[in-house]
């Protein structure tokens, strides 16, 4: 059964996405099955694997309206899985962005993904969920269905305050509607070990979260940035850039971290 892992934080622009693509990039090289699924309306990380988000037949808006399954609206990147790097994507795009009222009177509605990724759980190692900039019914629909929840963030001044609602956010939906979920780390994301304030925010984190945060640290790098105008993840892009590398090593370090879950 697959491990299932959503990528959330309520802050945007934050590294969410170039996370889940990236990550879901590195695991895929070393083996591993990976489902991504796209839950942001923004649809970057459909794009950022190579996926026209206004091309897509079939997206997770219509598996979250249960008008489709994830086996019939999963896709491929050509570009990914000959490079090596390949792993299946429910695509996103606006049309999502009505599903939060559409989905107002369906029962059970925020389970509609869960019930969805449980149909195709075998036939993968891990499921990355990209989740939108806020703490709403499509975040909540990530944070039921998955085991874990991994936070990119940048180590600035009012990081540790952001985190309170989320960490509140993540205990809510553990004692209400998903025992099984949990904080598994924090992935400090576009440091500069140059930048002092960065140095002391890290060390904070590391006081107040210890182990929950993760050992890679993703440095600020430009090749990461410019790889998603290809339709490409940074990994896929340039593997031998700073940041391709720490995400590679990121992929390796939740490997281990599974193992000892
Ligand atoms: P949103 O909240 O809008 O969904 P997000 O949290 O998913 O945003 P990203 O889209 O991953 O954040 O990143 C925001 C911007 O920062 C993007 O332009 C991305 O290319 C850039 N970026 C992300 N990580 C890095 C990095 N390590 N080095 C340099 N640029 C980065
Ligand atoms: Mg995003």
């Amino acid at each position: 059964m697959a491990k299932i892992f959503c990528v959330a934080n309520q802050k945007g622009g934050v590294g969410k996405t170039t996370t889940t693509v990236n990550l879901s990039a590195g695991l895929a090289k070393i083996g591993q099955r990976v489902l991504m699924v796209d839950l942001d309306p923004q649809g970057n990380a459909t794009m950022g694997s190579g996926v026209d988000k206004r091309q897509l037949e079939l997206s997770v808006y219509d598996v979250l309206l249960g008008e489709a399954s994830i086996a019939q609206a999963r896709t491929q990147s050509d570009k990914l899985q000959e490079a090596g790097y390949g792993y299946d994507i429910v695509g996103a795009n606006r049309e999502l962005a009505g599903a939060e009222v559409e989905l107002v009177d369906v029962e059970r509605r925020e389970r509609r993904l869960k019930q969805a990724i449980e149909e195709v759980s075998a036939n993968y190692d891990f499921v990355l969920i990209d989740c939108p900039p806020s703490l709403s019914m499509l975040t909540l629909n990530g944070l039921c269905s998955a085991h874990g929840v991994i936070v990119p963030m940048q180590c600035e001044y009012f990081a540790l305050e952001g985190l309170t609602d989320l960490v509140n956010t993540i205990k809510q939906v553990h004692a209400n509607l998903n025992r099984e979920l949990a904080l598994i780390g924090l992935l400090r994301v576009m440091f500069d070990p140059r930048i002092t304030l960065q140095q002391q925010v890290s060390e904070q984190l590391k006081g107040h979260f210890g182990d929950k945060v993760f050992d890679t640290v993703i440095p600020r790098n430009v090749r990461l940035a410019e790889a998603p105008s290809y339709g490409l993840p940074g990994l896929v892009f340039d593997a031998s850039s700073k940041g391709a590398q720490a995400y590679q090593a990121f992929a390796q370090e939740m490997v281990e971290r599974i193992d000892r879950m």
